[in-house]
Formats: structure tokens, C-alpha cells, sequence
């Protein structure tokens, strides 16, 4: 076993968390191995646990989807444009972030077979980050992986993904080329699932908050422009063929969250798609992709996008989500 346990963090401040940096990793959460869900509850307390944040509303972010499709890459321009915000609300500086000199790295990527486990992984601390109406909000990171390949691990990615459905306030669901049917087919059954799970919440609207698709790699940009607009309209229009059924998924989808949208990507250049010795430096990206990357950043991630977890009508503090991340590993955990 790998990474189970947080790095020791003896005394989590919300100040210098930029300086820190360095120390911290993705921490594997819940894990799924054949039969066994496992739930690293130590891991989690070691993010959420600490006294100088348990009553901060929180803010988690997902993005989920299967192996080798770009996830961690994505979750680490997060990371990067969360840490530099950080720096410049506590300085009041002006936001400076994915220059020419820029690397980008934290979470995993193109690693070996090892990392391929089926789970949730949590960066290791939450970034604070002061909401435009002064309160300070614990931003939580989540790269929830799995592969639907076959039989055995079909069931355990449900599970995994219908949990990090449940505890996201925005949940980006990563695929790359285009949406395709059976992708909607994944999403739907653990986007059931996690209803299911949470019925006894009905009585606070819909189940869950915020999902955006993200297209990598999208081929078709005269058709639908890159961005969030062409991304709305790629989402409405229906491929020949598939009218009925796509309809159907969607309007389920539509019908559990309370906003769905879409981005669409350029593919980030052959020095990142096929270069094994890609380092995660800015320079290296097509301009393209660097500025729709920037433009997405920015409008999932700034103050004013962030939206605290809400569960039962109410925002979740630190401490709150801890808890209603074990109650509902517990009711997967059969
Ligand atoms: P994950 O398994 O989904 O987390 O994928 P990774 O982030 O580890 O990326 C897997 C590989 O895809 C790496 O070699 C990346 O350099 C490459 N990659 C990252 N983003 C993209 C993208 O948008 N398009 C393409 N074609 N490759 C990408
Ligand atoms: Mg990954």
C-alpha cells in the first residue's frame, strides 16, 4: 500500500500554506480492491480534521473519470491557480499565474501501473481562499479514478463515483474527444446510485450541485467554438441517430444537478500527449491550449465561482463534511 497516510503536518495554518506547498500530496481516501471498499479515515481527518479550519465552509471539487485521459494534469492547474490566488488575496498582489517559466505538478500523472487504483484521491490540505464577501473557504481538491473495463471493477467505480458525486459541490466528469453514449451510461447509473443513496435529502431539492463536462482533446472547434459557449451548445445539439436516448440521459442528468454545463478543450500539443519526458512546463503547451485552460481555471475556480458543499439545505463546514463522508462510505461499504 502507497499513500495512505498524510504527510505529518504538524500544525496546519491557514498562512504559508504557498511556502509549504512542497510537503503536500494527494492522499488516497476511500479505495476499492476487488470485494473491499476501504475507507482511510485517518487520511481524511488529516486534511479536514484540523481545529483552525472545522468551522470554515468547505468547497470540493472532483474531477472524475477514467485512467489516462488527463485528469491529474487538470487538477494540477487547479492547484496552481488556487495557490497563486491564495498568495495574492494575502499579499494583495495582483494574481500572477501560469507564466512562461510556470511547471505545473501535485497530483500524479502519467505514472505506472501502480497509481491505476480505483479511488478517490484528496489533496493533502484544503487551500483557504477568502470569498468575495470576506469568509475564508476550504478549497478540497478530489481525483476520482476507476476504469469500467470489466465485470469487477464496473461495480467498484460506481461505488467510487457515486460517493464523490455525493460530497462534490462541483463534480467535473472528464472525457476525452466527445461525449459519448456510453460515457452518459457511466455517469447516469452512479449519478442513480448516489440519488438512491441520498433520498432521505429529497426534501432539499436536488440531489446534487454542480456538473461540468470537460472534452478534452475536442476535434471539432468550427463546429463549437472551445470554451464554456461552444461547450453549452455542443451539449444541446443531438448527433444524428441518437436523438431518444441521449435526450433521456441528459434530461435525468439535468434533472439531478442543479447546474450542468460544459467545456470544451484543445488538445495540449504532441509535447504533452507523447513526449515521455513532459514535465508539466507551461512552455511546452499550445498556446491554445494554455489560454482555454486559463479561461476554464478561472471560471470554475475564482472567488466568485467558488460554491461551499451544501448538505441538507445548509453549506457544510470542515468538520460537518468529515462526517457525511463517513456516513455515506459506510452505506457503500456492504
Ligand atoms: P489521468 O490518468 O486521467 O489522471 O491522466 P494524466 O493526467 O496522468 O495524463 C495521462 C497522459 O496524458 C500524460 O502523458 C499527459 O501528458 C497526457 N495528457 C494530459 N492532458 C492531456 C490532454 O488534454 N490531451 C492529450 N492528448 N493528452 C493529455
Ligand atoms: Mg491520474
Amino acid at each position: 500500500e502507497f499513500d495512505l497516510t498524510a504527510p505529518f503536518q504538524p500544525e496546519f495554518t491557514t498562512k504559508d500554506q504557498v511556502a509549504n506547498r512542497h510537503k503536500i500530496r494527494p492522499i488516497l481516501v476511500p479505495s476499492a480492491n476487488g470485494d473491499r471498499f476501504r475507507l482511510n479515515e485517518n487520511g481524511l481527518r488529516s486534511v479536514l480534521g484540523h481545529s483552525a479550519i472545522q468551522n470554515r465552509k468547505v468547497v470540493i471539487i472532483s474531477v472524475a473519470g477514467a485512467f489516462r485521459k488527463g485528469k491529474s494534469f487538470l487538477l494540477n492547474f487547479f492547484l496552481e491557480y488556487l495557490y497563486a490566488l491564495q498568495k495574492s488575496q494575502q499579499n494583495e498582489t495582483p494574481l500572477d499565474w501560469l507564466g512562461d517559466d510556470a511547471q505545473v505538478h501535485g497530483f500524479h500523472w502519467r505514472s505506472g501501473a501502480k497509481r491505476d487504483t480505483v479511488g478517490i484521491w484528496m489533496w493533502g490540505e484544503p487551500i483557504m481562499i477568502e470569498s468575495p464577501s470576506g469568509e475564508n473557504l476550504a478549497v478540497v481538491l478530489l481525483d476520482t479514478q476507476g476504469a469500467f473495463d470489466n465485470q469487477s471493477t464496473y461495480q467498484q467505480c460506481t461505488t467510487i463515483f457515486a460517493l464523490s458525486t455525493i460530497v462534490s459541490s462541483l463534480q467535473i466528469y472528464n472525457v476525452v474527444d466527445a461525449i459519448q453514449e456510453d460515457a452518459l451510461q457511466n455517469l447516469s447509473l452512479f449519478v442513480e446510485y448516489g440519488r438512491l443513496a441520498t433520498q432521505h435529502a429529497r426534501q432539499f431539492g436536488t440531489p446534487f450541485q454542480s456538473l461540468c463536462f470537460c472534452v478534452r482533446d475536442f476535434k471539432a472547434p468550427e463546429e463549437f467554438a472551445f470554451g464554456e459557449e461552444g461547450g453549452s451548445q455542443y451539449m444541446d445539439h443531438t448527433p444524428p441517430g441518437q436523438a431518444a436516448e441521449l435526450r433521456a440521459t441528459r434530461d435525468q442528468l439535468a434533472a439531478c444537478f442543479d447546474r450542468l454545463f460544459c467545456y470544451l478543450l484543445p488538445h495540449p500539443g504532441h509535447r504533452v500527449a507523447e513526449r515521455n519526458s513532459f514535465k508539466g512546463h507551461i512552455k511546452d503547451l499550445r498556446p491554445v491550449f494554455r489560454e482555454e485552460m486559463r479561461k476554464m481555471v478561472v471560471s470554475l475556480l475564482s472567488p466568485e465561482a467558488l460554491r461551499p458543499k451544501i448538505v441538507n439545505g445548509k453549506p457544510a463546514t470542515c468538520k460537518r463534511m468529515m462526517q457525511y463522508f463517513k456516513e455515506y462510505a459506510a452505506t457503500f461499504d456492504s
